[in-house]
């Protein structure tokens, strides 16, 4: 059921809460939708679309960009009620049962605000993106280096993931510059992301610059603004990226699973089914099973 490797994300469950990756990950429960999810997936691929045309010097307009944000914000909202459905069983022909899709901000942000906000944060980052600093990067093939797919081994660790863009300033090529785009509110508290990624991207790309020439930056879909530029070699030297994931590894194929009850838990996909939170549908799951001790 657990992939045979890790992922940032993967980390991040692994180590804010391991109830939730056993729920999710281990026993495999349905996790309830979220508009977020779909909304910011969407996000992603309209920026995407921009930057993959406007490398190739065709450069999209506004309604262009928009249209696909829309296009694939409908799309993801019926590919997650058809895997709710199918991953609960439900025959499509009973009576209507409708899927807990979870929206953010108390329930405010639900598909009709993504529809209106989603589309506004293309907007905003195509009209950032004539006074950008920056310029989309190259792959070593000549490619726009846009959703740059990687596996790689850190610290023995399979470690997979996709960067969102590899940028550079082009009075300065000797450096690259790793961004993420992040479509919700709150920004991250944490960095090591994009400390993961330029240690695989190190590897990915060999004959570009190394790890001690990135810097990485969270581009904050809602404000179209980017966060302070770090340097990732400084903020998170490599025995620190090796160091956490191949804890993870370890708590993963322990099966260390520590519950973390948090505020988080109420925005949880798998609260449902979680023991700690008193989930109504705990009873249909295995209980957690303590380690062997010795
Ligand atoms: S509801 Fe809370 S404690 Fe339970 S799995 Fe989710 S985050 Fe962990």
């Amino acid at each position: 059921m657990t992939p045979p490797y890790l992922s940032h994300s993967q980390v991040e469950t692994l180590t804010d809460c391991g109830e939730k990756y056993r729920l999710g990950r281990v026993v495999g429960v349905p996790e309830a939708p979220a508009f977020w999810n779909a909304g910011g997936r969407a996000v992603h691929a309209a920026a995407e679309y921009f930057e993959r045309q406007r490398f190739t010097a065709v450069t999209p307009s506004i309604d262009d960009a928009v249209d696909e944000f829309h296009r694939v914000f409908e799309h993801e909202l019926v590919e997650a009620e058809s895997a709710w459905y199918r991953a609960n069983s439900v025959d499509p022909n009973a009576a209507f049962q409708p899927v807990p899709w979870r929206a953010a901000n108390r329930g405010t942000e639900d598909d009709a605000w993504w529809r209106e906000h989603g589309a506004g944060m293309v907007r905003a980052y195509v009209l950032q993106s004539e006074d950008d600093q920056t310029e989309l990067a190259a792959t070593p093939d000549g490619q726009p280096a846009v959703e740059v797919e990687f596996l790689v081994t850190i610290a023995g660790v399979p470690f997979k993931g996709f960067i969102d863009q590899v940028r550079r300033l082009p009075a300065k090529r000797d450096r690259l510059i790793l961004r993420d785009l992040k479509a919700g509110k709150r920004t991250p508290t944490s960095t090591v992301q994009l400390g993961e990624y330029g240690v695989s991207l190190e590897q990915v790309w060999p004959n570009s610059v190394g790890y001690e020439r990135m810097f990485g930056e969270y581009y904050m879909c809602r404000t179209a603004k980017t966060t302070a530029r770090i340097s990732l070699a400084e903020t998170h030297p490599r025995a620190h990226v090796e160091y956490a994931i191949a804890t993870a590894w370890f708590l993963k194929n322990g099966g260390l699973f520590l519950p973390r009850p948090s505020a988080f838990c109420k925005s949880c996909a798998v609260s449902a089914f979680c023991s700690y939170q008193g989930g109504a549908r705990a009873h249909e799951v295995p209980a957690p099973t303590p380690p062997r001790i010795g």
